[in-house]
């Protein structure tokens, strides 16, 4: 592996590799084939990847944690995404509940919440953004306060009353923790009017809805949430009032997570289709032989490898640079999401009619691929947003 990596960080993504193999990938394309979304949660899997320490990853080490970095996550997520994403993306899901919580979190929310989280093998966490009616709508900045959120949070005493309804929020039917958003102030732009807030998966007033059925990532699932007077006490509101967006910030900022997922899934089809290649006998000889088919998996190694080389240079420049510019994770997805979709267009040649059997990893690793492409916004979305920002320096 070209990144300079610690022998640490090496030695991790290792334990991740094995746990894979060993455990996931004998009973994933089972998993994923269950016809009810629901069943396609990976509880008992969660457990084992407890004990070895991964769902903990990034708690800081004084609360029992990994306290891993956002280069060591991504590489754990990445080496776990080339055997199968959706198992390797929900402990992804808990790095980025519990880095909330311990980072955006008081001393009072680290011990309640962040503690539970720790001693609880089964503790999952969902972050509740989008509604039936608002996707792109809560990321995009538009001064109409009409646009955004209509999940609403009114004062009442020392509580905030909830009424709303959430979608496609992961995990959220498994969560022991909801990390809520909603309009605190309905009267200025869905920016400057939102709060965050710490709910309990099965508190008073919360019901969950449909698990979506999805056409890949179904080992991670999505569900909507109806929130009906949901009381929730002033203390368990996350960051300032109105300072939603700035606890999105922090959860988004230096985020390698979805060019993790791409690249990492893209080298797992990567790697079947130039195995294939080696097998499959055409015109006489192993279809690797025509240089139509070895300059079709150069090109999709050399996507691969660049998208790989801007996600580690995203890492480095959260962890080290003051002066870092959130363009580069906004373009980290996009780009991979290019690279994804080329990879998809040269994984079906090469492979020809075998890649879309059902029984083979391939038919899998594209409908993956496919699934997340507007995963943290749509990409042309990401790049209006970036496009707010072309007059900063880099
Ligand atoms: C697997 C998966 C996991 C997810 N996980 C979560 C989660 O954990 N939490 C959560 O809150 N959400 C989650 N989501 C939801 C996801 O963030 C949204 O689907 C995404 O933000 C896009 O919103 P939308 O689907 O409503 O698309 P829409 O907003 O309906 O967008 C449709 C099209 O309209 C375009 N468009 C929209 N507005 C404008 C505009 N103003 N100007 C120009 N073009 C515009 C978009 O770019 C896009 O091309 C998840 C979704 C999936 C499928």
């Amino acid at each position: 592996m070209q990144y300079p990596f610690t022998e640490e960080q090496l030695a991790l993504a290792d334990v991740v590799r094995q746990f894979m193999q060993r455990e996931v990938a004998p009973v994933a394309a089972e998993m994923d084939r269950r016809p009810d979304p629901k069943d396609c949660y990976p509880a008992e899997l969660i457990r084992k990847a407890d004990k070895l320490g991964l769902r903990t990853l990034v708690v800081p080490e004084e609360y029992g944690g990994g306290g891993a970095d956002t280069t060591t996550k991504t590489l754990c997520l990445w080496t776990g995404a080339q055997t199968e994403i959706g198992v390797i993306k929900c402990l992804s899901q808990c790095w980025k509940v519990s880095s909330v919580i311990f980072k955006v979190g008081n001393d009072d929310q680290k011990e309640r919440w962040g503690r539970a989280f720790v001693e609880d093998p089964d503790f999952v966490g969902g972050i509740l953004m989008t509604e039936p009616d608002y996707g792109s709508d809560n990321l995009y900045r538009q001064p109409d306060p009409k646009l955004g959120l209509r999940m609403s949070a009114v004062k009442d005493g020392e509580y905030w009353v909830l009424n709303g309804v959430k979608r496609f929020n992961s995990l959220s039917t498994f969560s022991k923790m909801l990390i809520v958003f909603a309009r605190t102030d309905p009267t200025v732009s869905v920016h400057q009017g939102s709060s965050v807030f710490l709910v309990h998966g099965d508190q008073e007033g919360v019901t969950h809805g449909r698990v979506h059925d999805k056409l890949g990532y179904r080992l991670y699932p999505n569900g909507e949430t109806f929130f009906d007077n949901v009381r929730v006490h002033e203390s368990d509101m996350l960051g300032e009032v109105n300072g939603g967006y700035a606890t999105q910030a922090a959860i988004f900022r230096g985020s390698a997570e979805l060019p993790a997922c791409n690249t990492g899934i893209s080298r797992g089809l990567f790697t079947f289709c130039r195995e294939h290649a080696k097998e499959r006998i055409q015109g006489g000889v192993p279809i690797i032989e025509h240089p139509t088919v070895s300059h079709m998996l150069a090109d999709m190694l050399m996507n691969i490898e660049v998208a790989e080389q801007f996600m580690w240079r995203i890492c480095w420049g959260v962890e080290n640079d003051e002066s870092y510019n959130t363009r580069f994770t906004r373009y980290g997805k996009v780009f991979s999401d290019d690279m994804a979709l080329k990879t998809i267009r040269l994984a079906t040649d090469i492979l020809g009619g075998i890649g879309i059997m059902k029984d083979t990893p391939s038919e899998k690793m594209i409908r993956d691929l496919l699934t997340f492409l507007h995963g943290d916004g749509t990409d042309s979305m990401t790049l209006l947003r970036a496009g707010q920002t072309l007059d900063e320096p880099v």
